[in-house]
């Protein structure tokens, strides 16, 4: 991504028609943009003012709303110009040609994607945490993610992260100062109360993991493989499962014919279902092209969090089932699903064994769903808490996990109360480092354009 400070605009709206489209544009000063494009003009900042949007030559392109805000009372921190018009993709593709061209003087350029959003981050609107966020409420899939997000987004994950570090930059202030009077060392800790003061910071980060540890389930989910043989009731259960909660279904089709994935939500932890309908075990009599399509689907199977392997429970395993069990890649959780018990007399119920958990169930009747569903969310490592979480990225919690770290590796260099108090300040110092580039801090180049190059134009 380019860091000249050029004004940028784009289309701020999703592409495909829509009753209104926005394009947007920011810079330092667009004050001679708007008089080129509104001669004689005055946009009040803040003010909707409707107006013709006219090309070059005079003629309309569309009508609508202008609004300008100007900087830094805007969403970049710069001015920022709004034009609302009516979204149809032409239109919007016509007006910002316009734009592009009446501040081309300017050197006003198309924006990269997540340019606005960096900008803000860049003049202090949002600090690096929130800027996700506003990725992630964009992204969410469910209501629960997008509620987190929110929660991101309004800066409350940051105010927590931004006491843990203040708490131990006053930690650190305390052992730095002693640090110049090495005669002091030794009763330092005891009487500054330096370890049950980073006990508190222990616990503190603790909580604020846990919290983001369930935020990033609501944003990741569980991606669950759907194996079994044909008739054995896949898309019963799959109906079955996501229930009342069919809000939000995604049918995508799959790369192969029969991978067809779809996203169910289980309280608001998104299941990615795979359903691996012509799943088999590649043999000799298996030809190239179709070949192919088995890997992928196994390279799926590879990828998921737990697969689910259903069968009937009148009547066991076939040779198919036998050969693709022996197939399943290691260390993945496997739930076997004994469907149609209301035909095989079974009652539901759970049964964990070595090798699978086995849920008996019927998909058709919906007796032992239930069961299933929190098999699922104890897979998923779910603890409904009541409390609102954080809707955290593993890029969080990865920080969260090294400062952990590094504020044990203190506590034992206090514990051992040998004389190592630099060593238990450099500790602190590597914690809140990690601490503070959750906000941005200190924040390399390369993380910035890994992180807004994943935005939409636009955003
Ligand atoms: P798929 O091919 O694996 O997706 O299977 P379907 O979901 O299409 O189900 C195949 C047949 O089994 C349908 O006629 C379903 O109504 C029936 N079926 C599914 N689940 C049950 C169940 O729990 N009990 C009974 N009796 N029939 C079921």
């Amino acid at each position: 991504m380019k860091l000249d400070t050029s004004p940028i605009a784009a289309i701020a709206t999703a592409p495909g028609r829509g009753g209104i489209g926005v394009v947007r544009a920011s810079g330092k000063a667009l004050a001679p943009l708007i008089d080129t494009l509104f001669p004689g003009a005055r946009l009040a900042p803040r003010h909707a003012t409707y107006l013709p949007f006219k090309n070059g030559d005079g003629t309309i392109i569309d009508q609508g709303i202008a609004i300008y805000f100007k900087g830094p009372h805007s969403y970049t921190g710069e001015d920022v110009l709004e034009l609302q018009g009516h979204g149809g993709p032409v239109v919007l593709q016509l007006l910002l040609a316009r734009v592009l061209e009446a501040g081309a003087d300017a050197g006003l350029r198309l924006a990269e994607p997540g340019e606005f959003t960096r900008r803000a981050y860049l003049n202090d609107k949002l600090d690096l945490a929130q800027a996700e966020a506003v990725a992630d409420l964009i992204d969410a899939s469910t209501e629960a993610a997008a509620r987190s997000a929110t929660q991101s987004l309004s800066g409350e994950f940051s105010r927590t992260v931004n006491k843990l570090v203040e708490q131990t930059i006053g930690l650190r202030m305390l052992v730095e100062a002693t640090l110049d009077f090495p005669e002091e060392e030794i009763d330092f800790l005891e009487k500054s109360d330096a370890r049950g003061q980073l006990a508190v910071i222990i616990d503190s980060l603790e909580a604020v993991f846990q919290k983001a540890a369930q935020g990033a389930l609501l944003r990741e989910g569980l991606n669950v493989v759907l194996v079994g043989q044909p008739n054995v009731g896949k898309s019963s259960l799959l109906n079955a499962l996501a229930g009342a909660d069919v809000a939000i279904v995604t049918p995508i089709a799959g790369t192969t014919r029969d991978k067809v994935s779809e996203t169910i939500q289980i309280e608001g932890i998104p299941l990615n279902i795979i359903d691996t309908a012509g799943i088999r075990v590649i043999n000799e009599a298996v030809d190239v092209v179709e070949r192919i399509g088995i890997e992928r689907t196994w390279a799926e199977v590879g990828k998921a969090d737990v697969i689910m392997h259903l069968l009937d429970a009148g009547h066991g395993p076939s040779r198919a089932d036998d050969s693709i069990v022996a197939a399943f890649p290691e260390g993945i959780p496997v739930i076997r699903i004994w469907n149609k018990i209301d035909l095989s007399g079974h009652r539901p119920s759970v049964d964990p064994q070595s090798d699978a958990t086995n849920v008996y169930l019927s998909a058709h009747e919906h007796t032992g769903i239930d069961l299933l569903r929190a098999e699922l969310l104890r897979i998923a490592g779910w603890q409904q808490t009541g409390e609102s979480l954080f809707l955290a990225r593993e890029r969080h919690l990865i920080a969260l996990r090294a400062a952990r770290r590094h504020l044990h590796v203190a506590a034992e260099h206090a514990a051992q109360n040998d004389q190592s108090l630099d060593l238990f300040a450099e500790e602190l110092r590597l914690a809140q480092a990690q601490l503070s580039s959750i906000s941005g801090e200190f924040s390399s180049d390369d993380l910035l354009g890994v992180i807004f190059s994943r935005f939409c134009i636009g955003k």
